[in-house]
């Protein structure tokens, strides 16, 4: 069977994770998650204390390795060989990561191994600009999105489910903020992709929304 890329957009929060992990493994093919590289490049920008710093953020690069490894508990993202998925994912970290993804070189830096883990195709990825500037040719594009207000409410479950005490209308700040920062940038804004399936998943269950997904995905194989 022919193997092909699945390129999943999206808003911040929007599910883009669950639902491409799940496709994933219904396809048997390998699922990345780009958000979590953006967040170990923000993680090392935190740890040297360059936030904020265009050209020392740039020159950190050459000197950070991003990659992957699978743990009982699904895929972790390494930073220099170190499992860093226990810090990247807080609100800080979140935002820190969208500010990073804003400067050019370090899109260029990660998007250029993206593409080499897509080269063998059979696989699921998920992040921002996948669809548009990644994989421009692949072959099923999703653009998932939900309400502002649905997404906040997911965030903020899933960082009560992680310990923390997050205020609900600070959720939804950071969530409209990031939407704002990730469609207004000049490198690589998000904006859905013209042949990309859109999927509003505000008022849809999960298992809704990927026997959805799951029949997309088995018509553009069958095509
Ligand atoms: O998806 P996640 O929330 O983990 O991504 C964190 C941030 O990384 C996003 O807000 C976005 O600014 C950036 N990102 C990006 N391009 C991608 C994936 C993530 O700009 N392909």
């Amino acid at each position: 069977m022919r193997k092909i890329i699945v390129a999943i957009d999206g808003y911040s929060s929007c599910g883009k994770s669950t639902v491409a992990k799940q496709l994933a493994q219904y396809a048997g093919y390998t699922y990345v998650d780009t958000g979590a590289m953006y967040r170990a490049v923000a993680l090392a920008v935190n740890r040297a204390g360059v936030a904020g710093q265009k050209e020392q953020i740039i020159a950190l690069l050459p000197k950070l390795s991003i990659t992957f490894t699978q743990s009982a508990g699904g895929q972790h993202v390494c930073l220099n060989g170190e499992d860093v998925e226990p810090f990247i994912r807080t609100l800080e970290v979140g935002n820190l990561a969208s500010q990073v993804a804003a400067i050019g070189e370090v899109r260029h830096f990660l998007v250029q191994q993206q593409q080499e883990l897509g080269q063998a195709k059979g696989i699921v990825m998920d992040g921002r600009d996948i669809g548009t500037v990644v994989f421009p040719e692949a072959e099923l594009k999703l653009f998932l999105t939900a309400r502002p207000e649905v997404r906040a409410e997911r965030r903020l479950k899933e960082l009560q489910e992680k310990g923390e005490q997050p205020v609900y209308e600070e959720v939804l700040r950071d969530v409209n903020d990031r939407d704002y920062r990730d469609t207004h940038r000049a490198e690589s804004p998000l904006r859905q992709a013209q042949d990309a399936i859109v999927v509003d998943n505000s008022d849809m269950t999960k298992d809704e929304q990927l026997s959805y997904i799951q029949h997309l995905f088995d018509d553009c194989i069958n095509r």
